[in-house]
């Protein structure tokens, strides 16, 4: 199965399935990587979730998800960031390497004020990052999103912050469905790799239509992200990590999940 050697799969894809399940379907399948969503470890012993990972051969790729750090009020800002250091204590746990950033945004007061409090946010968390040796993964998302979820909706804001804050510790992290409409995306994939700041990749597909703006998210080859295009410049800016598929969508999670793994392997070989 070495043609899944770069094939990694989200837990929150296969969401019905407890991660003990999902890792020894995924490595019966030949599936090489996990992304592990922070809701999979409740209840549970994470250094020993993460020894089970390893023992299925999975490659941990990074744990999902920190952020979300602006707000007017400054007692919910300070909260984030205790979040976030829990996140990173979780990922250092489970041996991931980064902590992905949905990076948050407050109605209440303009974007501009919200990437000042993304940043001061993330620069605060450095020294913490590193002393777990665990990076910091800004994720732009689709600005549909951008009142409540992430004040940063494009690879360009992404790189300019990650550039801004120049650090080791922190990187971006490029998903198809938020970006695949930029027309700037092939230029900004390459200034990000340039950069080095090119820590993750993740796809799915964007329906047409779709009929929830999160919850159904398509499999490669099902809507209109050209996906193939997108993953050669990816590989063009020296990405060499795995490709993370990231799917939410009510309409597979009712599917038998092990039906669904079974598309998604077809999917990633065939279309994308
Ligand atoms: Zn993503």
């Amino acid at each position: 199965m070495e043609n899944l050697n770069q094939l990694c799969i989200h837990t929150i894809t296969t969401k019905p399935w407890p991660i003990e399940i999902a890792a020894e379907n995924y490595a019966k399948a030949g599936v090489s990587g996990i992304t592990v969503w922070r809701d999979a470890l409740d209840g549970r012993n994470i250094y020993q979730t993460g020894e089970m990972l390893r023992s299925h051969q999975l490659e941990i790729v990074s744990l999902c998800r920190g952020g979300f750090f602006p707000s007017t009020s400054a007692e919910k800002r300070k909260a984030a960031i205790d979040d976030n250091k829990k996140a990173i204590d979780e990922a250092a746990a489970l041996g991931a390497p980064m902590v992905v950033l949905v990076c948050g945004a407050d109605p209440a007061q303009s974007l501009a004020t919200s990437r000042k409090q993304i940043q001061e946010g993330i620069e605060s968390l450095i020294p913490y990052a590193e002393a777990n040796n665990v990076r910091l993964t800004i994720e732009p998302l689709h600005p549909m999103y951008a009142d409540t979820r992430s004040a940063i909706n494009t690879l360009a804001q992404a790189n300019d912050m990650a550039e801004t804050i120049d650090s080791p510790w922190v990187g971006i992290a490029v998903d198809v469905y938020h970006l695949w409409w930029d027309d700037l995306l092939q230029s900004e994939i390459m200034r990000c790799g340039r950069n080095g700041n090119l820590y993750a990749f993740h796809i799915c597909d964007w329906k047409s239509p779709t009929e929830d703006f999160l919850l159904d998210r398509g499999l490669m080859g099902e809507g209109c992200i050209n996906v193939p295009q997108i993953r050669e410049w990816v590989e063009e800016a020296g990405f060499k990590g795995l490709y993370e598929v990231e799917i939410f969508s009510n309409r597979y999670w009712g599917m038998n999940q092990q039906e669904f793994l079974n598309m998604i392997i077809k999917a990633y070989l065939e279309k994308s």
